[in-house]
């Protein structure tokens, strides 16, 4: 009965191995959640929002005004960008903002350019759109692209280009070049630039997140929807509380679409979320030097089972090539991984739509490392076990 265009996209890996990880008892890097909540003043700042405040009905139809304030703060602080809070929409999470944009902005037949191996998302919202998917392949072990091949995936169908950076699930952060490169390709192909920044505070070494709305390319910021949110940042994913914002005619599109997908929700996790959103540097600076600490504990753990390890400078997750260890097809090793060796990763190659890009990531697993050191610990000890 499910309409043609979703038939692929019936059900999704994390919920796949999420399954298995639960079944094998198998510690599960696969989803990428945190196993510790986000800051406390955030969780009692919304549990008081529900019981002493009264917060529990329809929020304001584009959010509420303390957190769409608060996130044009947050975007002059880090990266000095002059948001109007009135140009800022609160969605169900990124996952929403990225729909009701794709929905809202390309007509039948328009293409999207993404880069592969792109968030599951991706493909089903431009699907859902009635669009054409135009992947452009991230190539491992740096996962940087081919200017050519980028260059190749514009036509005049063109209709947005979506740029996830930091990159799940590749781990990779686009430089200030490759930003400017597809920057001026959108502007010469007259494309709408389309953002997807929810780890835009997990960086590693020297890697920097540079918003493209932030870029010196005349004519893009123009054309740039920013989106986030709080899940990863807070570590509330289950809280779902994202935002897009934009020039006032470009961030129409998800306002109208997203009032009829789920019309307004997150009532009184909004302004705790405001609130967070304006945590002191200390906070931030902690949470990426934690995250890095947790990079380094997995990544060593996977070379000392005998992985390979393609170095993550965002994100939270580390992908790794177990061909040293005599497997080479990811799909296949994630399916065993929980009964072999009690740890869940994620296939990547599930993440590409073309063939070359299925091959060149077929080896690879996806580990994610937002877990308890103790637990990183566990898993990379268990991971030994699979020279045996
Ligand atoms: N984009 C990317 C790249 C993600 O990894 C995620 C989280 N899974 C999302 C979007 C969705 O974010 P949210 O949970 O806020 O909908
Ligand atoms: N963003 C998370 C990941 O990539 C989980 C997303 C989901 O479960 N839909 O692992």
């Amino acid at each position: 009965m499910l309409v043609e265009r979703m038939r692929p996209f019936t059900s999704t890996i994390f919920t796949e191995i999420s399954r298995l990880a639960a079944e094998t008892g198998a510690i599960n890097l696969g989803q990428g959640f945190p196993d510790t909540d986000g800051p406390a003043s955030l969780l009692a700042d919304a549990a008081a929002n529900i019981t002493e405040r009264g917060v529990n009905q329809y929020p304001p139809g584009p959010g509420a005004p303390s957190l769409r304030r608060a996130v044009a703060d947050h975007q002059r602080r880090f990266y000095g960008l002059d948001v109007d809070p009135a140009d800022v929409v609160v969605t169900t999470g990124a996952t929403e903002a990225i729909a009701a944009t794709l929905l809202g902005l390309c007509e039948p037949g328009d293409e999207v350019v993404a880069f592969e191996p792109t968030y599951d998302s991706y493909a089903a919202s431009v699907a859902l759109a009635g669009a054409t998917l135009r992947p452009v392949t991230l190539h491992p072990p740096h996962f940087g692209f081919d200017d050519d091949e980028l260059a190749a995936a514009f036509s005049d169908r063109t209709r947005v280009v979506l740029v996830n950076t930091p990159h799940n699930p590749t781990g990779a952060v686009f430089t200030r070049a490759q930003l400017t490169r597809i920057g001026e390709l959108a502007v010469a192909h007259d494309a709408v630039v389309v953002t997807d920044e929810v780890y835009e505070h997990m960086t590693f070494d020297d890697a920097e997140h540079i918003p493209m709305a932030t870029l010196p390319v005349p004519g893009l910021a123009e054309r740039t929807l920013t989106i986030s949110s709080a899940g990863k940042t807070f570590s509330v994913t289950g809280w779902k509380v994202g935002w897009v914002h934009g020039p006032p005619e470009l961030v129409a599109a998800p306002r109208a679409v997203k009032q009829f997908l789920t019309f307004h929700g997150g009532a009184p996790l909004q302004p705790a979320v405001a609130n967070a959103l304006a945590l002191g540097d200390d906070f931030y600076a902690t949470a990426a030097a934690d995250l890095t600490r947790k990079r380094d504990l997995l990544s060593a753990g996977l070379r000392s089972a005998g992985f390979d390890v393609l170095t993550a400078r965002g994100t939270y997750f580390v992908v790794a090539d177990p061909r040293p260890l005599g497997f080479d097809d990811g799909v296949d090793l994630a399916w065993k991984l929980p009964e072999l060796c009690g740890v869940a990763a994620v296939p990547v190659s599930v993440f590409c739509q073309s063939a070359a890009a299925v091959a060149a990531t077929r080896p690879l697993v996806r580990f994610a490392f937002c877990k308890r050191d103790e637990v990183l610990a566990e898993a990379a000890d268990r991971l030994t076990g699979l020279r045996g």
